[in-house]
């Protein structure tokens, strides 16, 4: 039997998620990683638990027409790409938690209605006129390119989440197969405002709080946090984020670089939206936590609950039938998180 554990009974978890990070769009230069990098450790310095929506390829068509494409899987990583692998690894060591959020995060080859070819903006499953992208088959093909993709990269999914939270219902069947958390609201919708486990024993976790944009203001957000009954989740654009960064600079008034990033650091001067949400959260007694918290406990005995979740992105029994190549058990290299172990008294 599963019950919710008890020893944070008292506590108010907050999730965060940086959302639609990758190799491309607002994260294309290195100046770009210099200040991602910064926005990460803005949040390490605060203690803030976070987890990393990660788009393994970017693809979209420039303005003069020609294509841009770049991945964590590119078989000859250029420079950009082995900063952007080498960021993102040491994020990973630190404690964010990465996740899969599509493979690509659009569709197609050429330019479609609504700009649906570019990465971030496009969707990537249950496309209209486009009926490959609705089958379990697709869905299989894209989820193991994107798991292969972070293991080439050296990266550990701890969940999956679909562009814009948009597959069919078989291909969440599907996803569940390859992911134990699924970060965003079932199909059913029975998963809306908190977490919610199904009957095949996959977690997810929506977002009831949504992200942060001009309607949906961080002041707006912490407004609604007075008496609000469901999990306080959300996710933020960390390019949001760069406006309130600036160049630092040496003594002699030379630009500062790190591991061959420049360095940035927040304006001394205001108030990013980011630092009011995390100190709006905290004075509103919330505390941030990492994903495994707001999981449910396992009863083992009366009065004792615990889990000890592997937080394997993969079941034991891959479908194996389904994959175009095997691809368990994992290789050497890939990085595996300590199994986490809780005990709760009731
Ligand atoms: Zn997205």
């Amino acid at each position: 039997m599963l019950v919710r554990s008890e020893t944070f009974a008292n506590m108010r978890p907050a999730l965060l998620r940086l959302e639609d990070v990758g190799p491309g769009g607002p994260y294309r230069t290195l100046e770009d990683l210099g200040r991602l990098r910064a926005v990460f450790e803005y949040l390490f310095a605060e203690r803030v638990p976070f987890h990393v929506a990660l788009i393994p390829r970017w693809k979209n068509i420039e303005s003069d027409g020609s294509w841009y494409e770049k991945g964590i899987d590119d078989p000859y990583p250029d420079e950009y790409l082995r900063k952007l692998i080498g960021l993102l690894q040491t994020a990973q060591k630190q404690g964010a938690l990465f996740g899969m959020h599509g493979y690509t995060h659009q569709y197609g080859n050429r330019k479609m209605k609504d700009d649906n070819q570019d990465t971030a903006t496009g969707f990537e499953f249950d496309i209209k006129n486009a009926p490959e992208t609705k089958t379990p088959a697709y869905a299989v093909q894209r989820v193991t390119k994107s798991w292969a993709a972070f293991r080439r990269a050296g990266l550990y999914p701890h969940f999956w989440e679909s562009p814009h939270y948009t597959h069919t219902r078989q291909q969440e069947r599907i996803f569940e197969l390859f992911s134990r958390v699924i970060y965003q609201p079932d199909v059913e919708g029975r998963a809306a405002t908190n977490v919610f486990m199904s009957e095949t024993g996959v977690f997810y976790i929506p977002t009831p709080l949504g992200y942060i944009d001009e309607r949906n203001t961080v002041e707006r957000v912490l407004s609604r946090l007075e008496g609000f009954d469901g999990l306080a989740s959300l996710f933020y654009h960390p390019f949001r984020e760069f406006p309130f960064l600036e160049r630092a600079t040496g003594q002699t008034g030379k630009p500062v670089f790190r591991n061959g990033l420049p360095v940035f650091q927040y304006r001394r001067d205001t108030q990013s939206d980011l630092q009011k949400l995390i100190h709006g959260f905290r004075q509103r007694g919330f505390d941030w936590v990492p994903l495994y918290y707001v999981l449910p406990k396992q009863r083992v005995s009366p009065g004792q609950s615990q889990v000890v979740f592997y937080p394997l992105p993969f079941w034991p029994r891959p479908p194996v039938q389904l994959l175009p190549e095997p691809i368990w058990p994992l290789g050497a290299g890939c990085l595996l998180p300590q199994p986490v172990v809780w005990n709760t008294v009731d």
